[in-house]
């Protein structure tokens, strides 16, 4: 496996390859981040895995600085995953003075993630977008845990004619069906022992759906409902939207729906979803 830092080096080492699967993240790998490298194994001859914590997609009071990073533990896991190649750049690599062109796209701005975290997704299409042009991946993985994100992606390469195929990977879950997230270790023990309360949740409103309830509103008080239930629980959003436009829906049809909800614990937001079909 090779780890690269610079630009140049990334696009001298990718040129070694022919057919090249790509996984970006931001670091701090769990087994979520290795599902996607495993199916990128599965499917392409060489992988390449980027770590960078993207600057422009943290909010001016997220949690950009607190940001939980170990690259050497990242290095040892995607070594033992098989990886071909880890590109690592600096902020200052990727951004230099004067950086100044952004991909913009204002419909996912109004909506769920785009709407609670105003500049996020302009972050993550414009990093992803200079990613894809450095490694010049022929697949790219991304978790359904970051469904909005997975949208925005789709739409950028298919806008801008990015030549790379998007694959999407399944929420991989804890045994309690909290999804895996970086962000998880920010979690004091009593808001680890609360937060399965999203699939719970989510699940719930999946029950009903399947006993015939077409009903968003229904669906959302579902939701709404079990997340009352855990006390440290705070919700920001709860929505069933459409599964490609992710505007709220009245009456789930028959493109089915994206159930979704951000809630707090304190000073950690968790985001989770589940596809009806
Ligand atoms: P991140 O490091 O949070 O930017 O995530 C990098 C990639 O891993 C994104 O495509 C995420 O959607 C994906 N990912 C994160 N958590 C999970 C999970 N629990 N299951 C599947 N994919 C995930």
């Amino acid at each position: 496996m090779q780890a690269v830092h610079t630009i140049a080096e990334a696009r001298r080492a990718r040129a070694a390859f022919d057919e090249l699967g790509f996984v970006p993240t931001m670091g701090y790998l769990h087994q979520g981040h290795l599902a996607l490298v495993e199916q990128a194994r599965v499917e392409c001859p060489a992988v390449a895995v980027s770590i960078f914590v993207n600057p422009t997609q943290f909010g001016p009071h997220e949690d950009y600085a607190r940001y939980p990073r170990d690259t050497a533990r990242d290095l040892a896991l995607l070594e033992a995953a098989g990886v071909d190649l880890v590109f690592i750049p600096t902020v200052e690599e990727m951004y230099p003075p004067g950086f100044g062109t952004y991909v913009i796209q204002p419909a996912a701005d109004e909506v769920l993630e785009g709407a609670a975290r105003p500049g996020h997704f302009r972050g993550v299409a414009t990093v992803v977008c200079k990613l894809f042009n450095i490694i010049q991946p022929t697949k790219s993985y991304f978790g359904q845990k970051d469904a909005q994100q997975t949208i925005v992606v789709r739409q950028m390469v298919r806008d801008l004619n990015i030549p790379v195929e998007i694959v999407i990977v399944p929420t991989v879950r804890e045994p309690d069906g909290l999804a895996l997230s970086s962000r998880n270790v920010y979690l004091t023990p009593e808001q680890r022992a609360a937060a399965p309360v999203l699939y719970r949740a989510l699940r719930a409103a999946a029950e009903r759906y399947a006993a015939g309830e077409r009903s968003g509103e229904m669906l959302r008080a579902v939701m709404r409902e079990v997340l009352a239930t855990e006390p440290l629980a705070k919700p920001e959003y709860v929505s069933v939207a459409h599964p490609h436009t992710l505007r709220e829906l009245d009456q789930i049809g028959p493109e089915g729906a994206l159930l979704s909800m951000a809630v707090r614990f304190d000073q950690v937001r968790l985001i989770d979803n589940w596809v009806l079909l």
